[in-house]
């Protein structure tokens, strides 16, 4: 077996979570910089950022892909994943939270807790990515660490544990305080922060640092009761135990450690990078993946993987990028085994062998081609272009499938028209693409007009899309007004029969089918069950039943939106010995669902956005009323600094253009920030309104 160079033990798969403009291009670069690898510090405002690869987000500010760069550090390798900061491109986040094994929270030392933050905090709960938090920009005025350690506390409910406090503050922030060795470090202005030093903690600090490492070395006490113990007879805990401790709580999610530094003044990181190697996972510190139950077979348990060289290859792709030099890249998370450049591995999400070609490891300014690629390791591969984000790749002799990565399904969406006939192509073509490195991301030719749709997950989603479009393809398009993703839902349970007969002359028709609809919950999808006693159907007609229900479904058979959320069983009906076939049951359950679900007491579902909203006092109340005005509710209203933050939820097909509002009543002082939270029922009246101009619309088509 090829021999890896590092021993897992030594490698971190890290992502930094952050809000926008909290300085996560900035910290990133300065982590790319201390670690050796660029000789230049960029300056996000020259320019020539390393991770921020596109012109757009260069200009936009905001990173919208995530790439992996692999960073030497203390003999450790940590691969940094870049997460996205806007909560439109949930599916960069969600995706590249799937994939790392820990995260640095980073919060601005004066803005705090921001509504992002909290958002990106939730999501990476869900996933149980254990973190540790940085306080960045402590050199700004204003800026407050222990204001922020307790929002940290109390908004994140998170317990938090400074391992550093601030030596100063804003111009007078001159380095931080390692609460772990009880020393002063501070950094060199001559070479930006590279080298550092440590010194004795200044006597006028001395109280302060006292007690935040008192408060450190209760925290560790807590966590265990022999170091419980120790602390109560000699009233103190070694570096190692400290260490070890802290290690293993933040692992298990029980406790954040929080450092703090000036990414702009180069100050503090290197020991966020000590905090990402002592304290965050190794792969080998987690427990082995779970592959999915298949129906077939005779072994219902689920098969696993650890994460180990020797056993048997997985991975999942997380994304798919162009290259300028390599062409299509897959980037893999490698959950368990070994990977060879050269080998040909099985795709169990697509079913289907493919031959992994050249492996690549991303640093931040070249790419080191691999011949091998082990448990742990994030690397891109070329050659596997068919592969798409989400898919397993496994030993072919060892089938695995693993859990897929979960992408909601895009609430809104617009015609794209290409300018000429000829342009046609290369818009199909570049939207493929585009579509093909984001799943959040559709494609779709509307049969009923013959436009082009694409949909996604918010206005700016779509915008950033159809920019990329022009920049990056060439390709201009006129955009169509936008849609929401309505949806059909029925609300009671209602079951009924049908028969789809016809016997007037040759070969006749005969499908009769049963059935029930029952409600589900909001999200739940679809789940076809047969319930059919022997016999009464032959099994061989029921999957054409389901194949009908679904197409009725897609089609919508109250205001023609699909219909969702719905329970469909089929529990009895009757065949035909010559005349039934296929078709007829596919039909007797297409016609089924169409009656009975008009009598479900149907209703429209829409997408609802939650919406946090950062004003200056003064516009709080035309802030307030435009929310109102868009059928919104105000949830909460709390005061940070001189600011306000409503939090509430509206309507997303309320919601279209709402950053020109937000600027116009504001005087441009005011942001928001919008992400879709769950569909609910359209108000009654509304509701009459949309059906009655859908139908209009489908009769002129
Ligand atoms: P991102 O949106 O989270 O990637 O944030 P950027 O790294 O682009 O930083 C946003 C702005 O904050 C830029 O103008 C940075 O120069 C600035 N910035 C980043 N880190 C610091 C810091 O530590 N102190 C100060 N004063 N400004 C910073």
């Amino acid at each position: 077996m090829e021999k890896r160079k590092i021993d897992i033990t030594k490698v971190r798969n890290v992502g930094i979570m952050a809000h926008i403009d909290a300085g996560k291009t900035t910290v990133s670069e300065r982590l790319i910089f201390y670690c050796g690898k660029t000789h230049k510090v960029g300056e996000v405002h020259e320019g020539t950022a390393v991770m921020d690869w596109m012109d757009q987000e260069r200009e936009r500010g905001i990173t919208i892909t995530s790439a992996a760069t692999t960073l030497p550090w203390r003999d450790h390798e940590v691969t940094l994943i870049d997460t996205p900061g806007h909560v439109d491109f949930t599916a960069e986040v969600e995706r590249s939270l799937r994939v790392l094994d820990g995260a640095v929270a980073l919060f601005c030392a004066v803005g705090g807790v921001q509504p992002q933050s909290e958002q990106v905090w939730k999501q990476s709960e869900k996933y149980g990515v254990p973190k540790i938090a940085f306080v960045n920009k402590m050199d700004r005025i204003g800026a407050d660490f222990f204001k922020v350690l307790s929002k940290i506390q109390e908004i994140l409910g998170a317990n938090a544990v400074p391992i550093v406090v601030p030596i100063g503050t804003a111009e007078k922030f001159e380095g931080v305080i390692d609460l772990i060795k009880m020393k002063a470090v501070y950094y060199a202005d001559d070479d930006r922060g590279r080298t550092f030093h440590e010194d004795d903690i200044p006597a006028a600090k001395m109280a302060k640092a006292q007690k935040w490492r008192s408060y450190l070395v209760e925290k560790c006490a807590e966590q265990d009761d022999v170091l419980l113990e120790k602390f109560l007879s000699t009233g103190d805990l070694t570096e190692i135990e400290i260490l070890s401790i802290i290690r293993k709580a933040t692992i298990a999610r029980r406790v954040i450690p929080v450092y703090c530094g000036s990414a702009f003044k180069n100050k503090g990181i290197q020991r966020l990078l000590d905090g990402i190697v002592y304290f965050l996972p190794s792969p080998a510190d987690l427990p082995p993946v779970n592959g999915l139950v298949e129906d077939s077979g005779e072994d219902k348990s689920a098969p696993q993987r650890a994460a180990r060289d020797d056993e048997p290859f997985s991975a999942v792709v997380f994304k798919i990028a162009s290259d300028k030099h390599a062409g299509k890249l897959a980037y893999i998370r490698i959950y368990s085994g070994v990977l060879k450049s050269g080998s040909t591995i099985l795709n169990s999400t697509q079913k289907c062998l493919q031959r992994a070609g050249r492996l690549l490891r991303m640093h931040s300014n070249r790419q080191e081609g691999i011949d091998c690629a082990f448990a742990g390791d994030i690397v891109a591969v070329v050659g596997i272009s068919e592969a798409r984000t989400g898919d397993t790749l496994c030993d072919e002799t060892k089938p695995i499938l693993l859990e897929a990565i979960e992408f909601p399904a895009p609430v809104m969406s617009v015609s794209v028209k290409p300018q000429s006939k000829l342009e046609g192509e290369k818009l199909s073509a570049a939207l493929h693409r585009l579509s093909d490195e984001d799943p959040t991301f559709l494609v779709k030719l509307d049969q009923e007009t013959k436009e082009t749709v694409i949909s996604g997950m918010g206005e700016l989603h779509l915008e950033v899309l159809v920019e990329r479009l022009k920049r990056e393809h060439g390709v201009v398009v006129a955009v169509g007004r936008p849609e929401v993703a309505f949806r059909e839902t029925g609300t009671v349970v209602v079951e009924g029969q049908y028969k789809h007969v016809k016997q007037s002359g040759g070969r006749g028709q005969y499908g009769h089918v049963c059935l029930r609809l029952e409600p589900m919950d909001t999200g739940a999808g679809f789940e076809f069950v047969n319930e059919v006693r022997s016999g009464h159907i032959p099994a061989e007609y029921i999957p054409a039943v389901e194949k009908g229900v679904i197409k009725a479904m897609q089609k919508g058979a109250f205001a023609g939106f699909p219909v969702v959320d719905m329970r469909v069983v089929v529990f009895d009906g009757s065949y035909h010995e010559v005349d039934s076939n296929d078709f007829a049951f596919q039909e007797a359950g297409r016609a089924c669902f169409c009656e009975l679900f008009l009598k479900s007491q149907p209703e429209l579902i829409e997408p609802v956005m939650s919406l946090e909203v950062i004003t200056p006092e003064e516009f709080v109340g035309p802030i307030s009323g435009s929310i109102c005005q868009r059928r919104g509710r105000i949830d909460s209203m709390e005061m940070q600094g001189i600011n306000r933050i409503i939090k509430g939820m509206a309507p997303l097909s309320e919601m279209f253009g709402y950053a020109n509002v937000v600027r116009t009543v504001s005087q441009g002082r005011a942001g928001y920030t919008m992400h879709f939270e769950r569909y609910e029922t359209v108000p009654f009246a509304l509701a009459e309104e949309i059906v009655k101009q859908r139908r209009e619309k489908s009769k002129k088509n």
